[in-house]
Parts: C-alpha cells; structure tokens; sequence
C-alpha cells in the first residue's frame, strides 16, 4: 500500500484491509471484486491484484511461509528486485539492502559522486561486513529508507542533524555533487466518451486498451488525435488528472443516449457497489455538471 503513497493515506486502508484479512489464509480466499473495493481510492490497483495472487500463491504452494530465497521471492507477482531485498531484509532479517532512489542518493552524497558513475552492487557487497556489523539487519533496511526520505532529502538535506556528517564526503567538500533530477513528467492527452441518461447514469467498460487502467470500468477513452473527428458527441469540459508519472489533459465529450454499445454497462453516478477507480470518479465529478 505504501508504495508511492503516503503514510497518512495509508493508515485508513490499512486499518480496514487488516480488519477484514486477519489471516493469509483468509485473505487467500477473497475475490478481486471485494479486495479491489477496500482498495478503493487508494490509487495502483495492481498492487491490490498482486497482493491476492501472491496470498493465493503463498497458501497453496509454500504453507502459508514466506519464502527466503531471492529467487523464490521474484516469481511472486508484481515483486522485482528492490521489493525481493525489502522483504528478505525485512522479514527474513537477511543482510541485503533494498536501493531505491532515497538509498541511491545517501550512498552518493556520502562518496560524493554522481548516482550515474556508482555500481551500488559492488558498493554494497564491498561494505557488507561495515553494514550489517549489528545483527540488526532488517532495522538497518528499513532505517537506510528512512534517513533517505527524512534527513537526507533529495532537496535541502538536514546536515547539520545528520550523525555522518563528519565523514560525510558531500557536506565536507566545496564541490559538491548536483542531486538528480526527479523523473521528467509525461504529459499526455485524451479524448474521454461519456454515454449519460437521465438517470444519472454513465456507461462504463471494463474494455479499453489504457495500458495503467486496463481492464478496469472506463468510459471510451482515446488518446487525442489532431483534427480527428468527434463525430456527434458534444464537448463539456477539459480537465487535468494525474496519474503515476504522467500527467494527463482530458477533453471530455457527452452524449444522451439509452442505446450503449454491447461491452458497456450502466452505473449510477453517484452510489456503487462494485469498485470504481478513483480515475472513473473524477469523470463523473465532471459529467454530474450536466444534472
Ligand atoms: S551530512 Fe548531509 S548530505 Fe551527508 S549524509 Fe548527512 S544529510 Fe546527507
């Protein structure tokens, strides 16, 4: 849940996930369906995907244990090889660290050369014996992260707090290193169709080809084309939404109609039993102008 969002948005879902999974077990025998609307809101739906396969996986092939080779731990889904540190650093207590880009830049501000010159791999493995010299292994993982996103920030790093800036290579030197810049920025545009009746209902598919919301309830959503034709559909509005890295310019067009297409059913604006992406709901936020 904790990847790429907050603590604070977390801890509500957390507290209502643990509630209704108490067990891996229990989870295991959940559906996407009910898993998906706990998850609501919470962006990344994947993750959620994921974490129900993985239950799945976990039960049934590996006695509800998690695994303690790197290997093992990579054929979960959706687990590449910072996750597969993580959880061996963190559950297994195993002498590995996750690199993520709070760890990239510790490392670098403190040999003070660029992220781009460093081989982390060698890095680590020649100071594995420094490292992990406490037989606290998974707190010196989870503290690395930490110190990474709380006193060495990526902007306006907090030396004078900082217990390693006496050896610290960035603070003591006068040509310092410039920290890299944050990802860029995609900017994308899109044409969103909306049928609406005058129930205040919108149609929705779940068969669209957006490759971040795939499979998932979506009016027709198609990536903007100059001077393509939008045959009789009215323009409402155009609005911004963020999602992940990109940044998206919706036009938003309308119709009302009580004939939608065969892959399309009707849902209220309003009030859902089934998951809605919180993607579908700004649409609607949009579309509920015209009621
Ligand atoms: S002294 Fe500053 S730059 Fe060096 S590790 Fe500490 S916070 Fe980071």
């Amino acid at each position: 849940m904790l990847q790429q969002t907050q603590v604070k948005t977390v801890i509500p879902y957390f507290k209502k996930f643990t509630k209704n999974y108490k067990t891996l077990k229990s989870l295991s025998k959940s559906s996407e369906k009910k898993i998906l609307k706990l998850w609501e809101g919470l962006g990344y739906y994947r993750r959620a995907r994921n974490l129900l396969a993985t239950s799945k996986i976990l039960v049934s092939q590996y006695n509800s244990k998690f695994p303690k080779t790197i290997k093992e731990i990579k054929t979960l889904p959706g687990i590449g090889d910072y996750t597969a540190n993580a959880l061996l650093g963190l559950v297994h207590d195993q002498p590995v660290i996750a690199v993520d880009g709070n760890v990239k830049r510790v490392f670098s501000r403190l040999i003070n050369k660029q992220e781009s010159k460093i081989n982390f791999d060698q890095l680590i493995d020649k100071n594995k014996i420094k490292f992990f010299n406490s037989k606290r292994n998974s707190d010196f993982v989870e503290a690395l992260m930490e110190f990474g996103a709380l006193i060495c920030k990526p902007k306006d790093p907090k030396c004078n707090i900082c217990n390693l800036k006496k050896n610290c290579k960035y603070f003591n030197s006068s040509k310092k290193i410039k920290t890299n810049k944050r990802k860029m920025i995609e900017d994308k545009n899109y044409d969103v169709f909306c049928y609406v009746n005058k129930k205040k209902q919108i149609a929705l598919t779940k068969k669209n080809n957006l490759g971040f919301l795939n499979q998932f309830n979506l009016p027709e959503i198609r990536e903007s084309k100059k001077n393509a034709s939008t045959g009789n559909w009215k323009f409402l509005k155009r609005y911004r939404n963020s999602i992940s890295n990109k940044k998206l310019n919706m036009n938003l067009y309308y119709k009302f109609s009580n004939k939608i297409p065969e892959s399309f059913v009707w849902y209220s604006m309003e009030e859902n039993k089934e998951f809605i992406p919180t993607f579908t709901k700004k649409i609607f936020r949009q579309v509920s102008i015209l009621f």
